[in-house]
């Protein structure tokens, strides 16, 4: 790819005018800022913006609600009975998966327990779960309370993925190396697909691979690599994966998750798991029978009727990238974030206030890039919100801007950087 960026903001104005998504933009409702303009909204990685198209996609369904109260279920476009069902393509392309191993229901960190419940499976000496050092917090107190629940000491059953010294990502080769040495202790693999503090994207493949070659379970958490990075989940040969929709898919606050399930998985009757009706084979589900029999692939974990309005703003939220295509999103997003390292790396020549810890190799990030602050982090990023930027703050002292493809411009990028050279 070629990457001779410039400096100038003529530059970024010129990249946006060939920008072939550029229209994508308008789809979107920005939130103004103090100074009247719109934010510079790089906080799409924590709350995705809202689709212009989400508050019909609600009023439709108040409509529907309003006409056909309980008939909703069975009459118009989009049944409600049925609607998991109008997810799952859509869910299946940005995945890499086929619309049989995905569902979408609930909300992540449950659908982790759910995945957890039926592939970790402890047995003699396989019991460790091998995690990212200061993964997201839920992620830990999940696999936390899985080991408790399976009666194992989480100090013995979960092991951590630390970075070398004075490193702030993880090198492939650690990884796998650890997968190896761990044998036949190790019983699963979870890591987030792109670490939400560092932005690493990791090498989800490679790692399955080890994973499966020490006969262990590779599961993914995908919040941060859904609608950001390409994924292939099924030749991939993923066990399980799970994400959630209002990152970088748009579909609102508490938005509902989505679940992968290899289709190797997908017809063993036999996984435990924790069940509910809407689970159940579809055929014979109002039959209520004793006895649950699972509905072929992801959807046999579902386990409630689906949540309609959430579903809704989700379905219009997926309708944008359907049209847009995950490989035109990366192809700029490369450039969008190669453009944002390239202006950052020139203001850290003139006085260097931050490094960045993300990955320089572009196949190994997504969109965000995080900035460790050397001195006064807090009041950069305090600066920054002042001037109508919205990004965020971690402790101690990390700050994460992600520019979206969907709808960041070049424009946005120079800006951003503008903005920080102008800090006194
Ligand atoms: C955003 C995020 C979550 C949030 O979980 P919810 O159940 O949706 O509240 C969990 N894990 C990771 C890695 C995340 O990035």
């Amino acid at each position: 790819m070629e990457m001779n960026f410039s400096s100038e903001r003529a530059y970024a104005l010129a990249q946006d005018a060939v920008d072939s998504l550029r229209h994508y933009r308008s789809l979107f409702h920005l939130p103004k800022g103090k100074k009247g303009g719109e934010v510079i909204y790089f906080c799409g990685n924590s709350l995705g913006l809202q689709p212009r198209t989400v508050e019909e996609a609600l009023l439709r369904e108040l409509k529907h609600w309003r006409e056909e109260a309980v008939e909703g279920h069975f009459r118009g476009e989009m049944p409600w009975m049925y609607y998991h069902k109008f997810l799952q393509p859509q869910s299946a392309r940005l995945t890499g998966a086929k619309p049989e191993e995905v569902v979408v229901m609930n909300t992540l960190t449950t659908n982790l327990h759910l995945m957890m419940v039926s592939f970790y499976r402890p047995e003699g000496r396989r019991r460790k779960i091998l995690v990212e050092g200061g993964a997201f917090p839920s992620d830990q107190y999940a696999v936390e309370s899985q080991l408790r629940f399976h009666g194992i000491d989480p100090e013995e059953g979960m092991v951590e993925l630390l970075p070398r010294e004075g490193e702030h990502c993880l090198r492939t080769e650690d990884i796998l190396r650890r997968i190896e040495e761990l044998g036949e202790e190790l019983a699963l693999v979870l890591l987030g697909g792109v670490n939400y503090y560092t932005g690493q994207f990791f090498d989800l493949e490679a790692i399955t691979r080890a994973a499966h070659a020490q006969g262990a379970v590779a599961g993914f958490d995908l919040a941060h690599a859904v609608g950001n990075v390409p994924l292939r989940l099924h030749d991939w040969d993923v066990d399980f994966a799970v994400w959630c929709s209002y990152k970088y898919l748009n579909a609102g606050p508490g938005g509902p998750s989505g679940v992968f399930v290899h289709e190797r998985h997908g017809d063993r009757p036999d996984l435990p798991r924790f069940a509910g009706w809407w689970g159940y084979e579809e055929e014979s589900r109002f039959l209520m029978r004793k006895g649950f029999k699972p509905m072929r692939g992801a959807a046999g974990w579902q386990l409630s009727n689906a949540q309609i309005l959430s579903f809704a703003a989700h379905k219009a939220g997926l309708d944008i990238f359907d049209e847009a295509g995950m490989d035109a999103l990366r192809q700029k997003s490369l450039r969008l974030t190669g453009y944002l390292e390239f202006l950052l790396n020139r203001l850290n020549e003139q006085s260097r206030r931050f490094e960045i810890i993300t990955p320089a190799r572009p196949e190994e990030r997504g969109c965000q890039l995080s900035l460790l602050a050397l001195e006064q982090g807090r009041a950069l990023y305090d600066y920054l919100t002042e001037n109508d930027v919205v990004c965020d703050w971690r402790e101690p002292n990390v700050i994460r801007v992600a520019p979206v493809p969907l709808y960041n411009s070049f424009e946005d990028v120079w800006r951003f950087v503008d903005v920080l050279a102008t800090i006194a």
